[in-house]
């Protein structure tokens, strides 16, 4: 794990504490962990895939169902071999690469400041490196039983691809007219030289991508808009404002059909690093997928009687990267008063993976607890658990982020109340039992 530049990093712990907390807690792990795992491929636990289930459920919302101007999708992995010509991939999708001689390892030719000291030379530490050569990112596949190139198939780079060849087929079942987008949330593979950083750099991971579709003359309107959107989006998931900022691309960076592009970083351990990319793509897909398949995929306003392609303001976010830089700015190791440490982890009620725990005091009081736990369940991922003191149960919950823990005790059987206990202020309130749906309903659902 690289941690770059201490005096860059403001967190007060290792990034090491974090990978070893969401292994141990069962938020993500190395995938095939028994066989020695595999590097870039990662499994989220029971935690971690409620965590990202809500991120993907709040990115859902946002973006397709609260307005009526963006469709979703959800397209097959592997599209038409020709999707990838078309997009520029299979030429120009990669990355500059070499190998040292000496020790056999593979690095990006342009992140050799963390290479570290070759192991295998004698007399020096330096790396015997070979010429830098492009290495294609695309993870192959055949379709079928045989294996020659007409077989070839490519796991997708990124998911926007199939909402461009997708584009009249969406537009016209419903019957959208520009401007309008098409979103999407999927797994993207890529194969990359140098996996690192946990989660950050991973060879399979999850995208969140809107395509929306303009008018050439808006594209600026447009494009203010969606970073806006976006910006908004990521402050309302509680990171820190000093964290996060957004990073417009200078004129080398730009793509040649590309007016505008920002990216939207995260301050991780290991340095400011893009979590999402709002990009001006211009009309080169649409026109480059209408000369690949020869299908045209421009429209005609109405009432102008105007025939144009569709210009593109892209969106696209990274899923795992979020959900990493959220458990990065949510992690904290608190000092108490009385001298213990406190592991918290600061999730937004939105994200956390569990919203209440419900504790009996004793497991004499398990059957009332149960009943409760039963019914919050109905409404809200509910963790039941009656083993162990008290404190240290509170404990358990607070390093995963549930923001409310709900004791039964041995007076809530006459008073007919129960104590919650909040995460962040470890404020305790006595409510009444009917009362806590209620109560949990006014702190929880703010967001969704
Ligand atoms: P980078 O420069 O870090 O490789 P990129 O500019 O190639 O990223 P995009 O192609 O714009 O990334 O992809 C959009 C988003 O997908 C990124 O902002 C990131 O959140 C996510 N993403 C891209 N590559 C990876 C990866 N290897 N592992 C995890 N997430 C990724």
């Amino acid at each position: 794990m690289s941690e770059a530049d201490p005096a860059k990093n403001p967190y007060p712990w290792r990034m090491d504490d974090l990978v070893s907390l969401c292994a141990r807690r069962g938020f993500v792990f190395p995938t095939s962990e028994i066989y020695g795992g595999i590097n870039g491929f990662w499994d989220y636990g029971p935690l971690g895939v409620e965590l990202k289930n809500n991120l993907k459920a709040l990115w859902w919302q946002r973006v397709v169902r609260e307005r009526d101007d963006v469709e979703g999708l959800d397209s097959a992995i592997i599209c038409h071999p020709r999707t990838w010509e078309a997009s520029g991939h299979v030429e120009h999708f990669s990355d500059p690469m070499v190998d040292c001689r000496a020790c056999k390892k593979r690095f990006r030719a342009d992140q050799l400041d963390d290479a570290g000291p070759c192991p295998a030379r004698e007399g020096t530490s330096e790396h015997d490196f070979t010429d830098v050569r492009r290495f294609n990112l695309m993870l192959k596949t055949f379709i079928g039983a045989s294996e020659d190139a007409a077989a070839v198939a490519y796991l997708r780079a990124e998911t926007c691809q199939s909402i461009f060849t997708d584009f009249r087929r969406v537009k016209d079942t419903s019957r959208q007219k520009v401007p309008f987008g098409i979103a999407q949330i999927g797994k993207a593979f890529r194969n990359e030289i140098n996996p690192r950083n946990f989660t950050f750099r991973s060879r399979e991971f999850e995208q969140a991508e809107l395509e929306f579709f303009i008018h050439p003359s808006e594209r600026e309107r447009w494009f203010a808009h969606w970073l806006e959107e976006r910006k908004r989006f990521h402050r309302e998931l509680g990171f820190h404002a000093g964290r996060l900022r957004v990073r417009p691309h200078t004129a080398q960076e730009l793509a040649h059909y590309a007016n505008a592009a920002a990216d939207i970083e995260f301050l991780f351990p290991f340095g400011w690093q893009e979590i999402e990319g709002v990009h001006d793509r211009g009309d080169w897909d649409l026109r480059r997928h209408t000369e690949y398949s020869g299908k045209d995929l421009s429209v005609t306003d109405e009432e102008t009687k105007e025939h144009f392609t569709p210009m593109v303001i892209e969106t696209s976010v990274g899923i795992d990267r979020t959900a990493l830089a959220l458990l990065v700015n949510g992690y904290e190791e608190q000092k108490l008063p009385d001298g213990e440490t406190r592991t918290l982890l600061r999730l937004h009620p939105a994200i956390s993976p569990i919203k209440v725990a419900v504790l009996p005091l004793s497991k004499k009081l398990a059957e009332p607890a149960q009943r409760l736990a039963g019914e919050l369940r109905r409404r809200y991922s509910t963790f039941y658990d009656e083993s162990g003191n008290i404190g240290r149960r509170y404990r358990r919950q607070d390093e995963v982020g549930t923001p409310f823990c709900v004791t039964y005790d041995f007076e809530s059987g006459t008073d007919g109340k129960v104590t919650v206990r909040e995460r962040d202020a470890m404020t305790q309130e006595r409510v009444s039992l009917e009362g806590v749906p209620a109560y949990l309903h006014d702190r929880l659902e703010v967001v969704l």
